[in-house]
């Protein structure tokens, strides 16, 4: 089933109003009957949009996700806010561009960059909403006091790494160990990431079995498939696709296992599972990389998209995004419309009944209606920004690109040219100029204190 392609117009609708619209929206409890729902948000580190069987992969078999796909909606325009690991996740987490909820960079080891405490994140909100709450994987968003870390920040527990696994020697020049944390406790050093994967899924698993009827929320960041891509013997070297496409391989037996403990429990119907990316795949990772075992094909692959990780051409952007609840998602459904990690706070947090905050601008929006096939996303623009630099702009299916002052201008119709190949810019001035302009306004608006 087709939700529509998005053919939308110029409407010119500021980036201001559309953003308090949005805060002023009184949130729809859609919550059934007293009944509110699971959340679980599987998050891959550095996959890229088409590494996935369902996603046109020809030799890595993701048969539990395909299935999932087949069981929910498969998106094809679907975004992350940032090309680069920490100021995705912080977009997620808080519903608004990393410039807004200032988180424009990555942190690591030896930074005290962090998400601004001021900041809501989803698990704060549904905590406060009486969710039970666990992140398990990749954090990436501040370390260096105990505030900082996913216990601090609304979850009930966290088992996982503060950062991402190559921040350590050789490849990253840094004293600090990369440590295994409970809570806010390191429990192993050196961490052994071949059993990482495996390690977070039985983690997933037992949180999700040992509830009651309190609704749950299950924040997933997978470390992997970020270098080194690793993974545990019964995994090695079983992909036609060598060690990357076994580490894709594992994560797959990991969305399986999650989804049979939700059945075995008989809460499958009542739990939404959003499987996505933290952005595309690092092509052009750096020499210091190719230490210790790292290959060049140890990374994935953007499918038919230019560009990659740390690039705001469609590879570092556009993941895949699978999203799944039996009954509510029509089954085998697939959308074309633009949407983004960011939508998930308003999503989650009107389908739990809970509180939108109306004391600052979201960038996401509910897009449940899109979800269940009801309603195209009234996503005018998605932005595209590498570091608080704003690169590009989409509306509908154009996007204007223009690296800085001084680059050339590029226009892309995205439906017909995907892969940005065709620089239609001086055949399309008006559409430049118009986007050119919206670009320039909403940089302004977004860095405005
Ligand atoms: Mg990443």
């Amino acid at each position: 089933m087709e939700t529509g392609i998005s053919r939308r117009r110029f409407l010119g609708i500021s980036a201001s109003a559309l953003g308090a619209s949005i805060a002023a929206g009184a949130p729809q409890a859609s919550a059934q009957a007293g009944r509110r729902p699971n959340f679980i948000v599987i998050f891959t580190d550095d996959m890229g949009y088409g590494d996935l069987g369902c996603y046109g992969h020809p030799t890595i078999r993701t048969p539990h996700l395909d299935q999932m796909a087949r069981d929910g909606l498969r998106m094809t325009s679907f975004y992350v806010a940032a090309a680069v690991c920490s100021p995705s996740r912080a977009a997620l987490l808080t519903g608004r561009y990393p410039v807004r909820c200032g988180m424009p960079g990555n942190t690591g080891p030896g930074s005290d960059k962090h998400l601004p405490e001021s900041e809501i994140t989803i698990a704060q909100a549904l905590r406060d909403g009486g969710y039970r709450t666990m992140a398990i994987g990749k954090w990436h968003l501040g370390h260096q006091r105990p505030e900082l870390l996913p216990t601090g920040r609304g979850f009930d527990h966290w088992f996982g790494l503060p950062y991402s696994n190559d921040m350590r020697q050789p490849w990253v020049q840094t004293d600090v160990p990369l440590q295994l944390y409970r809570d806010t406790e390191p429990i192993e050093n050196p961490v052994d990431q071949d059993t990482l994967t495996e390690r977070y899924t039985e983690e997933a698993v037992r949180f999700i079995e040992v509830g009651g009827d309190e609704p749950f929320f299950l924040y997933l960041a997978h470390s992997m498939p970020h270098l080194p891509v690793r993974t545990s013997d019964r995994f090695r070297g079983t992909s036609d696709a060598g060690l990357y496409g076994d580490v894709i391989e594992t994560i797959d037996w990991s969305v399986g296992r999650i989804r049979e403990t939700l059945r075995v429990k008989g809460i499958e119907d009542n739990t939404l599972i959003l499987f996505t990316s933290d952005n595309g795949p690092w092509l052009n990772l750096p020499d210091r990389m190719l230490q210790d075992g790292n290959e060049w094909w140890h990374t994935g692959s953007p499918g038919p998209l230019r560009g990659a990780k740390g690039t705001t051409y469609e590879g570092g952007f556009r993941v895949p995004m699978i999203a799944c609840w039996p009954g509510v998602i029509p089954a085998g459904s697939e959308s074309h419309d633009v949407a983004s990690t960011m939508d998930f706070l308003p999503t989650l947090l009107t389908a739990a009944g809970a509180d939108l905050p109306v004391d600052r601008t979201l960038d996401g929006v509910d897009i449940m209606p899109l979800l269940k096939g009801e309603a195209e996303v009234p996503h005018e623009y998605f932005y595209y920004f590498l570091g608080s630099n704003l690169q590009g702009v989409r509306n509908g299916d154009w996007k204007y690109r223009k690296e800085n002052e001084s680059a050339e201008a590029e226009l892309y119709h995205l439906g017909r040219d995907p892969g940005e190949r065709y620089n239609v810019a001086s055949q399309e001035p008006d559409v430049t100029q118009a986007l050119a302009e919206q670009m320039r306004v909403f940089g302004e608006a977004v860095t405005r204190p």
